[in-house]
């Protein structure tokens, strides 16, 4: 008995005229790396460092985070990692940084807002990213969550170059980031869209609530409006949108991401191959007319079944 090969294409993540699209994995720690590469990940578009700490009582220390960023750069040498900083409350509580009694932890002091309020752990975190940088080979970009818009993007960004930072970046996950887009990528060198967030923000749902987990539809065309007006932001900059959260794991929604703007998709490794392939249907012309598509919808419903035709 011969068992039948399914016929999987590898390498980069192309389009059917060639455009580049690279395809980065979202990873928890260095200990992911060498799998996501494995798989064919041409990099690390999301390192959530704050997964690395979520038992941790302090603070750790600038060695300590060096000692774990360094681990990673060297398996990803000659490769793309964008580590994020801390994104503390709401659904990462970290000790460290408290965040206070509140009554709606998502809307709180979360992401940069947090950090910002103890910017000794961000300046820590900095200093370390930037030093195991400095000591290693990958093309290490820096980002900030929650960013919600062109003067938290300016602090972030200008404290990043302070700490030796090369690429300084933010994640959109805030409607207000995606409305001010210009603005922002008149400051930051790069905008990653988290999907997760930006869904749950832009609906008002809690992406954590299973009764309104209905409304936390990343297809919805209000959300991919301000995809669009990131992307569009991103074309006029000449700097790179890319997409980290869970929609870029959606092959059909993959491609209208692209079609909006997207630049790189970033997602868990087990979702490459059906990305990759159905990326390699599409030219960015067709990609770009399956987002006008998806835009004119009123649902997400109707986007998915209008891209779907
Ligand atoms: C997101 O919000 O889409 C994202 C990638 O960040 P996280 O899921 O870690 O909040
Ligand atoms: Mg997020």
């Amino acid at each position: 008995l011969v068992a039948r090969r399914v016929a999987v294409p590898v390498g980069p993540g192309t389009l059917a005229d060639g455009t580049r699209i690279p395809l980065l994995a979202n990873i928890g720690g260095p200990g992911e790396a060498a799998a996501a590469l494995e798989l064919g990940a041409e990099g690390i578009g999301l390192f959530r460092t704050e997964l690395l700490f979520l038992g941790a009582r302090t603070a750790p220390t600038v060695a300590e985070q060096q000692a774990e960023y360094a681990r990673l750069f060297t398996i990803c040498a000659g490769k793309r990692v964008v580590v994020r900083t801390l994104d503390a409350g709401s659904d990462k509580p970290l000790e460290f940084l408290p965040t206070g009694q509140e009554e709606n932890p998502a809307l709180g002091l979360r992401g940069i807002r947090a950090t910002r309020v103890h910017e000794s752990v961000l300046r820590d975190q900095l200093t370390a990213i930037a030093a195991a940088d400095a000591e290693t080979d990958a093309d290490v970009w820096v980002m900030a969550p929650m960013v919600a818009d062109a003067d938290e993007a300016g602090y972030f960004v200008r404290l990043a170059r302070e700490h030796g930072v090369r690429v300084a970046g933010v994640m959109a996950e805030v409607p207000s980031c995606a409305l001010m887009a210009g603005q922002v990528l008149g400051i930051a060198d790069f905008v990653s869209i988290g999907t997760n967030d930006l869904t749950q923000y832009t609906l008002a749902a809690d992406r954590r609530l299973g009764s309104v987990a209905s409304y936390a539809d990343p297809w919805h065309p209000a959300v991919l409006r301000l995809v669009k007006m990131l992307g569009d932001a991103g074309v006029q900059s000449g700097r790179p949108v890319g997409v980290c959260g869970e929609a870029a794991a959606d092959p059909m929604l993959a491609v209208v991401l692209v079609g909006l703007g997207a630049t790189s998709l970033s997602m868990a490794p087990s979702a490459f191959d059906a990305v990759r392939t159905e990326l390699r249907q599409h030219t960015l012309e067709h990609a770009r007319a399956l987002a006008v598509r998806a835009l004119s919808a009123s649902t997400p419903a109707e986007a998915r079944a209008f891209v779907r035709e």
